[in-house]
């Protein structure tokens, strides 16, 4: 390698015309090939390819570039079946075969373990995928625009903020896409202005529909920048006319300048406030804003995984650290002692009490904080020890203290739920380095068709 490649500088130039072979994909889904260590990202491009490629961006230590041709084809290339998957960018890898999805998801697991974590010899298992791989997502949240025909709704163009009207999307829950049609229809017809975010003027800003797969329940959400929503007894009576399973209608204010969806306000406007869903035998109530698992089919595949290698008795206590709703803490208190849910948001865990009343379990607390902070003092000042502790964190992984403090903590076994490869590894090392061993790493494919990979792993104390 030159001198200057190892300071970063690009061995090619703007507008220069190479062959390159692709190795990996980008988080993003573009594809990365190699020059000379030099990394250049080229959209459109599957590992095992071959392309002519045009530079046309080089920074340090990486550029990016545009294929022009491709020499050899990916034996896992197919056509993406979405008519406007460029356009959107909300799926990766549509051009890639559900069998090669599932295949680079494994191999980046194992890759990025070996890269970063320096876990040679650990077991990764092949990713657990779906029989249909499409239309698993249980919530749309969709912006309103105009356009000189009447409201249209859909997405942002890739890089704009133009919205393109939308009428199916092949990832979605049907329910959710019709949903969001007519209410779409229902708003035009009685003359709503959608919302401009130019001007800051306008009522409608988004509909969210949330489709419980296993009630089949369905709540929709109006998203407005003021508390006035014109001609809203009619509205309602044609929503529910249009969409008999509606259980509930919600009106959300957001009055901000932002590309936040939600405001702070939220009124019924019909129904009820909560839709409830379940995970195996656990029910969940969800509101509006409620934080809950896009991908309930693979939501249940994935803490039956954490259930199993938590390997619980009924006699352990379990600590859940970035516990969101309680959905895993309760998932684990059927077959633990005791469980003890930690999160940050306030809001998470007062849905988290609320769904532990509604199963009836009193074997579980929850606590608002830092993971970081909240587990060191259960230990030391409420002397709990636990004999399983499992983690979810986000993807920048877990606190480094918190890491500290599971090592002190010497639980028998730590479960490992992970949306980051890289952040997983890193923490991997960190735990081998005080005394555990990873035992065993699952992907699950929570989010088919793009670029995202979830794996959860079982970690064990390996004694003084
Ligand atoms: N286990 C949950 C959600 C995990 S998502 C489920 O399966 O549904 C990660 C969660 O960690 C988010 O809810 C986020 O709010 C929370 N979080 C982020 N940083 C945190 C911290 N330092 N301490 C505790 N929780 C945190």
């Amino acid at each position: 390698m030159s001198k200057q490649n190892k300071q970063g500088n690009a061995p090619v130039q703007k507008n220069e015309i190479i062959d390159v072979t692709f190795e990996d994909l980008t988080h993003e889904g573009a594809g990365v090939a190699k020059v000379d260590g030099y990394a250049l990202f080229v959209p459109n491009a599957l590992p095992g390819e071959q392309a002519k490629v045009k530079v046309v961006k080089t920074k340090k230590g990486y550029g990016f570039g545009k294929l022009l041709e491709h020499t050899k084809e990916s034996e896992y290339r197919v056509e993406p079946p979405c008519p406007i998957y460029k356009q959107c960018g909300g799926c990766q890898l549509q051009h890639l075969s559900y069998e090669g999805q599932l295949d680079y998801k494994q191999n980046q697991v194992k890759n990025v373990l070996q890269r970063i974590g320096g876990l040679e010899n650990v077991t990764v298992h092949p990713t657990l995928g779906m029989e249909d791989p499409w239309r698993y997502r249980n919530k749309a949240q969709v912006p309103v625009g105009m356009e000189e025909g009447g409201l249209v709704a859909g997405f942002y163009q890739q890089r704009s903020h133009q919205i393109i009207n939308m009428e199916r999307c092949v990832i979605q829950d049907e329910a959710n896409d019709e949903a969001v049609s007519r209410v779409k229809e229902i708003a035009d017809q009685y003359g709503i202005k959608a919302y401009d975010e130019k001007i800051h003027k306008g009522t409608l800003r988004h509909i969210v529909a949330r489709h419980a797969l296993n009630t089949d329940q369905l709540m929709v959400v109006l998203v407005t920048k003021g508390t006035e929503l014109p001609n809203k007894k009619n509205i309602i009576d044609e929503i529910r006319q249009a969409l008999p399973n509606v259980k509930s209608i919600v009106q959300n204010i957001n009055p901000k300048r932002t590309n936040v969806i939600f405001g702070e306000q939220t009124k019924v406007l019909w129904g009820e406030e909560y839709i409830y869903d379940t995970i195996g035998e656990i029910k969940f109530a969800i509101s509006a804003r409620s934080f809950y698992q896009v991908n309930p089919k693979q939501t249940k595949v994935l803490y039956d995984k954490a259930l199993e290698y938590a390997n619980l008795t009924g006699r352990e206590t379990v600590i859940d650290a970035y516990c969101g709703i309680g959905t895993i803490s309760l998932f684990l208190a059927q077959k633990a002692k005791h469980v003890y849910g930690v999160e940050i948001v306030p809001e998470a865990i007062s849905d988290a009490k609320r769904n532990a009343k509604l199963n009836h379990m009193d074997n579980v607390d929850f606590a608002v904080g830092e993971a970081e902070e909240v587990i060191p003092w259960w230990h030391t000042a409420q002397g709990i020890t636990p004999d399983v502790i499992v983690v979810d964190p986000p993807r920048k992984g877990c606190d480094e203290k918190l890491l500290e403090t599971i090592i002190k903590m010497k639980p028998e076994r730590v479960v490992y739920v992970s949306c980051n490869p890289a952040t997983l590894a890193r923490d991997l090392k960190i735990l081998e380095e005080g005394g555990f061993e990873t035992k065993e790493v699952q992907p699950v494919d929570m989010f088919p068709q793009t670029a995202h990979v979830e794996c959860v792993s079982q970690i064990i104390w390996k004694g003084n």
